[in-house]
């Protein structure tokens, strides 16, 4: 076994325990799902995905099929959706063979399930987002009147901003439900359970909030954060004035100063637009970043912390609403980037 890393990923499964708990509340009688795309948004499926289903959640969803496995490790196949559907005619075998619910995304996926035995899916409609879906007009094709669908569902474009197209998506995503016979109705994302319960029907699928994300103001305060980092220094030297710090010597020393070397960059999420302006943290005491970021290494300003040396940890603020305020990233981009090394 290789020693202890010099950089962690926690993840605070309470929270996000909590934060499951929290959202299925919010959505009144609707249940609440989970979104665990993307490895649960790049904090690891085998460490969330047990938190969320003993917290309560039954119904998940993935993008892709290769996501599949990893998620059967801790669940039942016919509580597994597929967000992309079968696009070729292996993802119709293989959602036949595993169990898996594939989301019908077109006619032409509609077709691709029947050819491959079919049996039960969901059907996405698209009601503005205009990415995956069947068209409104389209539900009435005896491709789709042959399906036998769990949940219809839709997915809103704006949710995260007051839009008028919130209430458009909504009066579209109703004016569809006679149309298609189903056992449930879904529609709001995260940022859609905050629009109020009249966006809920009968499942809610939250994925950035449950990872805490806080994409609407009505849910600041409710949720809690989930991924905690940590990054030690690996070195400390003192600069005289005069002296540059790291590639293109971005920044340079007015006076003497001492400085750690820590072990955190962009190879593991920690961005170059990150940077700039940026700080780690020793308790309270900000820790500004000097020059770029480089593969895996940022430097420190250690002036409010002389103490510090090899070996001592310091907190990467992940505050996912403030830290993408205070770069060019979204809350999205900033979970979903961590790197593979965070987590040992
Ligand atoms: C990713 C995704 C979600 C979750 O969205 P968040 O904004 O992360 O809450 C829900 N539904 C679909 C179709 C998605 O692709």
């Amino acid at each position: 076994m290789p020693p202890e890393p010099t950089l962690r990923l926690r993840v605070d499964t309470a929270a996000l325990a909590s934060n499951w708990l929290a959202l299925d509340a919010a959505s009144g009688a609707a249940d609440a799902g989970a979104a665990i795309k993307a490895d649960c948004y790049g904090l690891g499926v085998d460490m969330c995905l047990p938190a969320l289903r003993d917290a309560g959640a039954r119904r998940f969803f993935v993008a892709h099929w290769s996501e599949v496995p990893a998620a059967l490790r801790h669940i039942a196949p016919e509580q597994l959706a597929v967000l992309h559907g079968p696009v070729r005619g292996e993802d119709a075998e293989y959602a036949l063979s595993t169990g898996v619910i594939p989301v019908i995304n077109s006619l032409d996926q509609a077709r691709r399930w029947a050819k491959a035995g079919g049996g039960t899916c969901h059907l996405m409609i698209d009601t503005g987002i205009n990415r995956l879906g069947v068209a409104p007009a389209d539900l009435s094709d005896p491709a789709i009147k042959a399906l036998k669908v769990d949940i219809l569902m839709s997915h809103l474009a704006n949710a995260d901003e007051d839009s008028p197209m919130n209430a458009r998506q909504l009066s579209a995503f109703r004016d569809c439900l006679p149309a298609v016979p189903h056992r449930m109705a879904s529609l709001a994302n995260s940022a859609g359970i905050a629009l109020g319960t009249d966006y809920a029907f009968d499942l809610t699928r939250p994925g950035l909030a449950l990872y805490g994300g806080v994409p609407r103001g009505e849910l600041a305060g409710k949720i809690a954060q989930v991924a905690m980092l940590d990054a030690a220094i690996i070195q400390t030297r003192d600069l005289k004035p005069g002296d540059a710090v790291g590639y293109n010597g971005e920044f340079t020393a007015q006076k003497p100063m001492r400085v750690g070397t820590v072990s955190l960059g962009y190879a593991d999420g920690f961005l170059r637009s990150r940077g700039p302006g940026a700080a780690l943290y020793h308790g309270d005491i900000a820790l500004p970043l000097l020059g770029k970021v480089s593969m895996d290494m940022v430097v420190a300003d250690l002036t409010g912390a002389p103490k510090l040396g090899e070996g001592d940890w310091l907190c990467v603020p992940y505050n996912l609403a403030d830290a993408a305020q205070q770069t060019t990233l979204s809350q999205y981009e900033l979970l979903t980037v961590l790197g593979r090394r965070m987590r040992g």
